[in-house]
């Protein structure tokens, strides 16, 4: 469920908590990580001493899929952030603070890599004029004809909660979404007892510093777990070889054979099916300005 580090909070198959830690050193297999063990990690563990609720974690059962926080150094380990997860939910606001298409995208295109589905909630609903409520609907329209589910909340007047709640129940969800988008709010308002650290984490205080944060894990109601990483709002793309971004946009994805070089990075090459639907609109110039920003490298994180 969550860890200081040395010691692992792990959740039994009652439900009970029990103190642990890890059996001697662990061979962490393949993964280039600091760490060996993470949130949402399944182990077998023996109860060390049962007053105490300790106990020795001895084994980590085979993962379904990971995230990985890159290190900004690409060559140093990365930070192995989460475990069998069921789905990323990503809450993202048109404004107050604004949500940049290119941030979405990016996290959409990580997630896709990692092969986690995510579903996008768009929140402070109550804070949009007509016309904003409108293009909100299309970005909407765009994401779901790619499979992202979409759902609009206002945590403050009670609009899409029980949606929200819906979305997350009897998963193992990962939220992330920046600072101020109303993360916290929301779990809140279905798990008013849950603590989730509202203030301290969303105050602008920790922008752009990176403190260690571990992600935790909370259960919302029986099944139903969410992942807050407090500190990290996006998934990164360091580790990512160029070619394979366009394998993590759907939409280009099911047609790229199409192109008449299969080495086509569709930015300048002729016969290039991916730009063909940019201009007859099957693929949305947003999207497409997404991926040539990725494909400009760099750090393009805004
Ligand atoms: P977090 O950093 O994502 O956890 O954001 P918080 O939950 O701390 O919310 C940041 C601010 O936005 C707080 O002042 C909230 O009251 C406010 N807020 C959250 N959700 C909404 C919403 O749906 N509408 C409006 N108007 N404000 C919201
Ligand atoms: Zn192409």
């Amino acid at each position: 469920m969550r860890s200081t580090g040395s010691w692992y909070e792990v959740r039994t198959a009652t439900g009970a908590m029990l103190q642990c830690r890890l059996k001697g050193k662990f061979k962490i297999k393949g993964l280039k990580v600091t760490n060996p063990i993470a949130v949402g990690d399944k182990v077998v563990f023996e109860i060390e001493d049962e007053n105490r609720n300790t106990g020795i974690i001895n084994d980590i059962l085979p993962r379904e899929n990971y995230i990985i926080r890159q290190s900004v150094h690409k060559t140093a380990h990365g930070h192995l952030l989460a475990t069998n997860l069921d789905q990323a939910v990503l809450i993202a606001t048109l404004n107050f603070p604004r949500t940049s298409l290119g941030f979405i995208d990016r996290f959409l295109v990580a997630a896709e890599s990692f092969r986690i589905p995510t579903v996008l909630v768009f929140n402070k609903l109550d804070l949009l004029n007509e016309e904003q409520i409108a293009y909100q609907q299309e970005l909407a329209d765009l994401y779901e004809s790619l499979n992202y589910k979409c759902i609009f909340t206002s945590a403050v007047d009670g609009i899409g909660v029980d949606e929200f709640y819906e979305v997350l129940k009897d998963k193992v969800s990962l939220l992330s979404g920046h600072s101020g988008v109303g993360k916290s709010t929301l779990v809140n308002a279905i798990a008013p007892n849950l603590d989730l650290r509202t203030s301290e984490v969303s105050t602008f205080a920790n922008k752009g510093v990176h403190t260690t944060t571990f992600a935790e894990m909370f259960e919302l109601s029986h099944g139903t777990f969410i992942i807050d990483s407090p500190g990290i709002k996006e998934l990164g793309l360091a580790d990512m070889e160029k070619d394979e971004i366009c394998h993590y946009f759907p939409e280009m994805l099911e047609i790229l054979d199409e192109c008449r070089f299969n080495n086509c990075k569709h930015i300048d090459e002729p016969n290039c099916a991916v730009k063909e639907a940019v201009m007859d609109g099957r693929i949305a110039e947003s999207r497409y300005f997404s991926y040539l920003s990725m494909m400009d490298g760099g750090d393009n994180r805004k």
